[in-house]
């Protein structure tokens, strides 16, 4: 284990980097094995290579929500696929709900304190001093063949290992039942993606139910299988299948799930039925349930049950929410020509307040009409955000859960512009980008965070300008400059469980970087055909960063190692400064006698470990501006300084580095040089602007 801030990913990842170098240059000789088997799991192109393969999984589940105890109870015909190439003795299951258990990893590591008395009640079995966080975990789990013998098993914190009776061939598939119940967590423990939520005022819940069936861990030719523990930070891996789910709640509730439900007519009134039937095909949102209607449900608490189905093809994950409480509406759109019709839908208790029925369900449509043009077009039937159980957000295929319950009014002393409708709106939106990052392009979030929440960052400002070029958007160049001039952050790759500070390095940084990448090296249009193309050929697979990598340099032309190589896997800064000490030495000028033209030599020093091609504006006196680019290759031999001399005609006033911001450079102190002119003498004299 390692928890520096140059971890084990990161020197993995530089690892990997380097055999794919050396595979390239070898391959142009004579491959070796070993790099002729990476390039069959990858092409040269950065997609799947013709041995690429996956896993598939397939769940047929019941559950049941027992809303008097907050309890979940489930059984489930799991298939696994077996489409490696290697025989499997056992498999391993991920077992998320042991995070909340009382000895998990993660609440013995976050224990702050540990007293005689806890370490006592510990050994009982039960602390009451670790409060809610030791509430959780399976009660009862038990995995069988279909012909009924149980299945040997060894549990090891989240995760478990299932022997199977007998190896699993490529190409075979093996059916295992499984029964499990664990009581639901509340959602205000940390990390808790989902949960309950009670409202004291008329004693109903709403429930975010989700990591609630036993599931197999992702198992992949680069990783293995992925076996990290779920910590809490680090979010998910999984594989790919289909579900069909049926979930059992009480009379009255409402429920929204991954995927499509398959039996309206046997949960939904028939005015509910007329109304579905009109939201197919209304442009705006129509209410399925009306904020009078969900009211008034929430005072009628039947104890009978009823069935919900719902089914959901090529989906890494599946989650539910259901409430008496909730408000329903939904609209639907269309993506493409193909006159596939996909329903966008929320659902928000009266609480909610004002902005979710004006916002909500127009904001997933909007969203998702932009990323299907930047990137593939979304695939799914539905999309679907949930006010609450949580907090902050999560994204669940087809489905979100959001906290924010705004009112249509400005937060206090977080500024004039960014108000409670753009903290919602940008909620709204950065979840459903994760529809495709991890959601369409399988990642495994738990190893990889950044490029998910990286890319989806870097995607929410797109679509927020495209709602309005003005938005004041939160991962904005400057924002991200004043967070890496406050501390040293870690290198972008490292995983989410190895970091103080997730949304830093993870969210802040790894969108700043990647808008490096698209507004200054590649430029919009290059690095947009080269995501485009990225997810259309990853989309229902899982790439790594290194195809991620690999994809943009064939799609755009460039070779970027020194890019990946630095702005990912390092903690580096960028600082050019104009070189200005002593300026008059330094950066000193000439007038030619014969033609009037004047040459300034300027040079340039690169002061921090990261470098960048280096926009830079001339501002003559005139009031013309000149603009040129240093390309990063004037970097190449590995100089700290560059120098350059430029003649025009007029006296220049001012000369300044990166003017637009688009460096991210820490230090803007040492950017410009300002000329003062004394017209008798023809000799500006300079000076550093403080
Ligand atoms: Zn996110």
């Amino acid at each position: 284990m390692n928890f520096s801030s140059t971890g084990s990913t990161a020197l993995r990842i530089l690892a990997v980097a380097g055999l794919a170098i050396a595979g390239i240059a070898g391959n142009l000789v004579a491959a070796g094995d070993s790099d002729r088997h990476n390039h069959q799991i990858a092409t040269f192109l950065g997609g799947p290579g013709h041995e690429y393969w996956q896993q598939k999984v397939d769940y047929v589940i019941s559950v049941k929500l027992d809303d008097k105890k907050q309890y979940i109870t489930g059984d489930a015909q799991i298939t696994y696929n077996n489409n490696s190439p290697y025989t499997l003795n056992y498999l391993w299951f991920q077992l998320d709900q042991n995070r909340f258990s009382l000895n998990s990893v993660s609440q013995l590591a976050d224990a702050t304190e540990l007293t005689e008395d806890i370490i006592q009640s510990l050994s009982a079995g039960y602390a009451p001093e670790l409060g809610k966080m030791g509430s959780g975990g399976y009660r009862k789990l038990v995995l069988s063949t279909i012909d009924g013998n149980n299945l040997q098993t060894i549990q090891v914190g989240t995760l478990m290992r299932v022997n199977l009776p007998k190896p699993l061939k490529p190409e075979d598939q093996i059916t295992i039942e499984a029964e499990w119940e664990f009581p639901i967590i509340d959602a205000e423990l940390p990390y808790s993606r989902g949960g309950f939520e009670h409202f004291p005022d008329d004693d109903n819940y709403l429930y975010g139910i989700a990591q609630w069936y036993p599931r197999p861990v992702a198992f992949s030719e680069e990783q293995g299988w992925h076996t990290q523990p779920y910590l809490g930070k680090g979010e998910f891996a999984s594989e790919l299948g289909d579900f069909e789910v049926n979930i059992s709640v009480p009379k009255g509730y409402i429920v929204a799930a991954t995927g499509q439900l398959t039996n309206p007519k046997s949960v939904l009134s028939g005015q509910q039925l007329e109304r579905l039937s009109r939201a197919r095909t209304s442009q705006h949102p129509v209410f399925i349930v009306t904020p009078e209607e969900a009211l008034l449900a929430q005072q009628n608490k039947y104890a009978d049950h009823q069935v919900w189905t719902f089914t959901a093809k090529s989906v890494r994950d599946f989650a539910f929410a259901a409430s008496r409480k909730f408000i329903w509406d939904a609209m639907s759109f269309q993506l493409d020509d193909s006159n596939r019709s996909i329903m966008a839908m929320s659902f928000y208790p009266n609480d909610a307040g004002s902005l979710w029925p004006k916002l909500a369900t127009r904001t997933l449509v909007k969203t998702l009409s932009v990323l299907s043009k930047k990137l593939t077009t979304y695939p799914y039937p539905t999309i679907q955000a949930v006010n609450g159980p949580i907090k902050g957000g999560i994204e669940y295929p087809m489905i979100t859960f959001n906290g924010p319950r705004p009112e249509a009014k400005r937060i206090d002393g977080v500024g004039d512009e960014f108000t409670n409708e753009h903290y919602l709106t940008s909620l709204l939106i950065h979840e459903t980008i994760h529809s495709y990052f991890p959601g369409i392009i399988n990642i495994d979030e738990r190893s990889h965070g950044w490029v998910d929440e990286g890319l989806t960052s870097l995607y929410q400002t797109i679509v927020e300008k495209s709602v309005d070029p003005k938005y004041p958007s939160l991962f904005s160049a400057q924002n991200t400059i004043e967070r890496l001039r406050q501390t040293a952050l870690s290198p972008v790759v490292e995983e989410a469980d190895n970091l103080r500070n997730v949304f830093d390095v993870h969210y802040i940084k790894a969108s700043a970087h990647f808008s490096v990448l698209r507004n200054l090296i590649l430029g919009p249009e290059l690095f947009d055909i080269s995501l485009q193309e990225f997810s259309r050929i990853w989309s229902f697979r899982r790439p790594t960063p290194e195809h991620l990598f690999l994809a943009i340099e064939s799609a755009s032309g460039k070779k970027l190692d020194w890019f990946w190589d630095t702005w990912f896997k390092s903690s580096d800064t960028l600082d050019f400064g104009i070189k200005s000490s002593a300026p008059l030495s330094l950066s000193g000028q000439n007038s030619t006698a014969e033609t009037g033209d004047l040459t300034y030599q300027i040079e340039i020093e690169k002061l921090g470990g990261l470098v960048a091609p280096l926009p830079i504006r001339i501002s003559l006196a005139t009031g013309k501006d000149l603009l040129w680019t240093v390309p990063v290759d004037a970097w190449r031999l590995g100089n700290n300084t560059i120098r350059r001399s430029i003649t025009v005609s007029q006296p220049a006033k001012v000369i300044t580095l990166d003017p637009d911001n688009l460096t991210l450079d820490i230090n803007q102190s040492n950017n410009s040089i300002v000329f003062l002119h004394d017209d008798s003498k023809r000799a500006p004299t300079s000076q550093t602007v403080p």
